[in-house]
């Protein structure tokens, strides 16, 4: 067993011994260049001040052209050695893609143990040298035939040394630089459509967690375009100038957590996880103000501050899933995904883990799946929402509707007649009022029984119905009566409905479990509705017409006479 160990140690020497001799050279053997994938050397610097005689001395290691050397490693040196076997003089470009967030990069080409070129790239001055093209730092290399030029970079970082280098020709120089960022473009695309989409949710349900969550992705999708190149590449700034914009790594959990408060109204159902997330709010917002002062040093605990928010979003989130809210699931799935992925990239940005796509785009990835999720979650409270409102609606629709009939009740009556009257007021349209009431009805209930009478009410108000167009207004106004109002109708037109009305009813035969089908009339009364009338005065009147039609033997229709005397203050159409 023990001999084991001793033959894994020694393999383990032999391995680092030669990777710490490791000949980072490549050998170019075409004109056709395009050099993606290849070892490259690597000394830290941590004094940050040797110059390039001294470092082309240091012992470099070996790593891949894609390499992240954490934060410790604030400034390093790289070296490649190319060797021309092309048979031609080539005139290359060493392309630096992540060169817009360092601070300075200077490059020196060596041939021969002698310096033969140097160039100096300080972002903070990015006019001075022309290096700088889209967020890419393009260094023209000049290769003579039959050669080896060894190729230096210092790369100085104001974080993470998160370095890449590539060698292309002419051709794929330009084509490496027109694909820069495109799946940061198409990612930042995608969070701005989200945010559109929720500022229209915002004005369509007026809730508040929508703009937060807007705001939530502005901040996200602003990080995303600024640390992966994206602003650099669009609108070529780079330094101090736009190192201000890391303030959105603030605002984003400051967002994050509002969202939360607003999504599961923690204040309303939760205090003590609204506590908790306030608690670290509080900082944070202190944190931001700090940072529109001096955001390199606010930023410093603010990264600390957004480990413990990450600790209490989590804890948050079970909490809540543990005490059955509906959507606590969703968010803890979105959170932990972005917990999971801005691991990876912390790991990445470490240089503890071997560069990947997905590592270096951890935080974008993150990000991004947390913002779908919450989109999911908005988009189930609205489902909840719209449940609570149909409820809400049925309850209202039954507290205005007659369960008997299923016509309108004396309550919702009065309160949409006033709306029609106005209505038709404003239009100058005639309106009519008519009141029906069923002919000895009592007797229908005395004779055969409350169940008999309610189905003949039920029968008499769906043929009433069937008379009325659409407009018209019908209900049940007690016992067996009914008004129907009838907008853009004078007294002629109003007295041939009611009329129907009568010869409808009339007709109907209604099976009631008799030995013969009960046949039943109504009486009914109608007035015209004068502007400046009252409704109350309206219906009394269709009231006193009714009392004619009773008084004058039944299954008739009487229209109200202003002119005439109290007693024979209607005129009729006789059944
Ligand atoms: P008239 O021709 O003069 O109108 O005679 P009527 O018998 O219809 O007159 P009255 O208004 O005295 O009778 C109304 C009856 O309607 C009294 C009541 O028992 C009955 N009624 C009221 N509401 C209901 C109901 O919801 N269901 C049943 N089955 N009967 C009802
Ligand atoms: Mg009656
Ligand atoms: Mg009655």
């Amino acid at each position: 067993m023990l001999r084991y160990h001793y033959l894994l140690a020694a393999l383990l020497l032999c391995l680092f011994a030669v990777s710490a001799q490791a000949q980072t050279g490549v050998v170019i053997n075409s004109p056709k260049v395009n050099l993606t994938d290849f070892r490259i050397g690597y000394y830290v610097d941590d004094s940050r001040n040797l110059d390039y005689a001294q470092a082309r001395q240091q012992p470099y290691s070996e790593t891949s052209n894609n390499a992240s050397l954490g934060t410790n490693a604030r400034v390093a040196w790289y070296r490649v050695e190319l060797d021309n076997q092309s048979g031609e003089e080539l005139a290359l470009n060493v392309h630096l893609p992540h060169a817009y967030h360092v601070k300075s990069v200077q490059f020196y080409t060596e041939r021969d143990g002698k310096l033969v070129s140097q160039e100096d790239l300080d972002l903070e001055r990015v006019d001075d040298s022309n290096l700088m093209f889209r967020g890419a730092a393009v260094y023209p290399l000049l290769l003579p035939a039959d050669t080896t030029t060894t190729l230096y970079v210092r790369s100085f970082v104001y974080s993470h040394q998160w370095f890449a280098l590539q060698i292309y020709d002419q051709d794929h120089s330009r084509r490496a630089l027109v694909g820069v960022a495109n799946d940061i473009a198409l990612l930042v695309g995608m969070m701005l459509a989200l945010v559109f989409y929720n500022l229209l949710l915002y004005f369509a349900t007026s809730k508040i967690e929508n703009i937060y969550y807007s705001c939530y992705l502005v901040s996200g999708l602003v990080w995303i375009a600024l640390s992966y190149g994206l602003v650099a590449s669009l609108f070529d700034v780079y330094g101090q100038d736009v190192f201000m914009l890391n303030i959105s790594l603030i605002t984003m959990p400051i967002f994050l957590m509002l969202f939360m408060m607003a999504i599961f109204e923690t204040r309303k159902h939760y205090p003590l996880e609204h506590r908790a997330l306030q608690a670290v709010l509080l900082p944070l917002c202190g944190m931001l103000v700090w940072g529109f002062f001096d955001i390199s040093a606010a930023l410093k605990p603010a990264s600390s501050m957004a480990l413990l928010m990450m600790i209490v979003t989590i804890s948050v989130s079970i909490s809540l899933l543990r005490k059955g809210n509906p959507l606590a699931g969703y968010f803890l799935i979105g959170h932990s995904l972005f917990v999971l992925f801005n691991t990876l990239a912390v790991t990445f940005y470490k240089g503890l883990i071997e560069p990947n796509y997905i590592a270096s785009h951890g935080v974008g990835i993150g990000i991004m799946l947390e913002a779908l999720m919450l989109a999911f979650i908005i988009s189930h409270r609205i489902k909840i929402l719209e449940g609570i409102r149909a409820s809400q609606d049925e309850l209202k629709q039954q507290a205005s509707t007659d369960p008997l009939t299923r016509l309108h009740n004396r309550r919702y009556f009065a309160a949409a007649a006033d709306y029609l009257l106005e209505q038709c007021q404003q239009q100058g349209e005639p309106v009519t009022a008519l009141v029906a009431d069923i002919d000895h009805f009592k007797q229908v209930n005395d004779t055969w029984g409350h169940g008999v009478g309610d189905k003949v009410l039920v029968t008499i108000a769906q043929r009433l119905k069937d008379c009325c167009r659409s407009r018209d207004l019908i209900a049940r106004f007690g016992g067996e009566e009914f008004v129907v109002l009838l907008p853009n109708a004078d007294p002629h037109q109003a007295m041939q409905c009611a009329e129907r009305m009568r010869h409808a009813v009339e007709s109907v035969r209604i099976g009631a479990g008799t030995n013969q089908p009960l046949q039943l009339t109504i009486s009914l009364g109608v007035t015209a509705i004068t502007p400046g009338d009252s409704l109350q005065d309206a219906l009394n009147r269709a009231d006193k017409a009714l009392y004619q039609a009773k008084h004058s033997g039944r299954n008739q229709v009487c229209l109200y006479q202003p002119a005439a005397s109290n007693s024979d203050a209607a005129s009729q159409i006789h059944g």
